[in-house]
């Protein structure tokens, strides 16, 4: 059992709660768990830990959640899907508040390793026009041309905790995610993201026996997807690790867009017209993680098949689905599969 005192911020978030659960499963049993939502809103919650609703982006707020503690894992940001980061790029740049004053009190309260949430949106969109780019290595953040609004946040919180570890020896670790999914995050309401928003859409028709699905862009567009347990396995490892650059965490299996609705249709067992929607925001024509320097470095990289990830997520989605609209999924999704 550790005796560490651990703070989540962010921890009513998707990442964050899986963390929370991941360091209880592994004994740390003083963990301080924040964020800004009301605490009957988080995606998971824990009895037996200190949870605390608090906003990070006031600087007292971050030396009140920080007291006494060795470890800070800094998963909070305001921030969602390529709809909501293209149509919020102020709120997303507000989020360097939250960076800026978790690293100012962890430098002044004396705490012992840091980790800052970084994105593959940092990444310069110069080197992703096609969609069969090559992977992305972590020298390709610079020149800089990173997403614009959250992307230059994420680039500049980043250099934020290089500049606190340099001039002040805080030990920070900054992890690129790229595209999380998993159960227990948001699927709907305007900020979730792709395999989530695809789910809940196959979810949806299944339910409804409605045979038609909206793809946002032609689907052409490329991505890699990666699982929660292995992005919460690597955080972990990248905080313990001596790591000092930014470093990718994230799966090197590309998919089209398409390609993840294929997946998705086969594990729900039905076939969907599909509607494209040119105008809908799409982000980057083509991103996917290298992952040379995680391999070579801790030994490991991200390796749950998009395929079995993807079975997990769907099942999830499609219960709460089912249960938010009072129906069971069995009969509409038989309907579905022969109508
Ligand atoms: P999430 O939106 O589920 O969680 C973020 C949490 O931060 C939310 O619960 C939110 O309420 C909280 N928060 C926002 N502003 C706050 C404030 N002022 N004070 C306290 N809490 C605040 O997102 P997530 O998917 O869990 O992402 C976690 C981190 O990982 C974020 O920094 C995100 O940018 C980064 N990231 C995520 C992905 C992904 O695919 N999920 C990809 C790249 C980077």
């Amino acid at each position: 059992m550790s005796k560490e005192r651990v703070v989540i911020a962010g921890a009513g978030g998707f990442i964050g709660g899986h963390l929370v659960a991941d360091l209880l499963r592994d004994g740390y049993s003083d963990i301080v768990a924040v964020d800004l939502k009301p605490l009957d809103e988080w995606h998971q919650r824990f009895d037996g830990i200190d949870n605390r609703r608090l906003d990070l982006s006031l600087r007292d707020a971050c030396y009140e959640a920080l007291a006494g503690a060795q470890a800070v894992y800094n998963l909070a940001a305001d921030m969602g899907g390529m709809g909501f980061i293209e149509n919020n790029k102020a709120l997303c740049m507000l989020s360097v508040l939250i960076n800026t004053h978790l690293l100012e009190a962890a430098k002044d309260l004396g705490v012992e390793r840091y980790f800052y949430a970084s994105s593959a949106c940092v990444y310069a969109a110069g080197k992703q026009t096609r969609p069969d780019v090559a992977a992305l290595r972590e020298s390709d953040a610079y020149p800089a041309m990173p997403e614009d609004g959250y992307g230059w946040e994420k680039l500049f919180s980043e250099r934020m905790c290089r500049h606190f570890s340099e001039d002040f020896n805080l030990v920070t670790r900054v992890a690129r995610y790229h595209n999380v999914y998993g159960t227990h995050g948001t699927y709907a309401g305007g900020r979730e993201k792709a395999p989530a928003a695809i789910c809940r859409k196959v979810a949806a028709a299944v339910l409804s026996g409605d045979r038609e699905i909206e793809i946002w862009g032609d689907g052409e567009q490329t991505r890699s997807f990666t699982y929660i347990d292995d992005c919460v396995f690597g955080t972990r490892a990248i905080m313990d690790s001596h790591i000092e650059e930014p470093i990718n965490l994230g799966s090197s299996e590309m998919v089209t867009i398409n390609q993840l609705v294929d997946i998705v249709e086969q594990i729900a067992g039905v076939e969907l017209e599909r509607r494209y929607n040119l105008s809908a925001p799409k982000g980057v024509r083509g991103r996917s993680s290298d992952n040379t320097i995680i391999r070579d470095q801790l030994g490991w990289q991200p390796s749950v098949p998009l395929q079995q990830g993807l079975q997990v997520t769907y099942r999830w989605i499609s219960e709460e689905l089912a249960a938010s609209s009072g129906m069971t999924n069995e009969a509409p999704k038989l309907a579905a599969a022969v109508g």
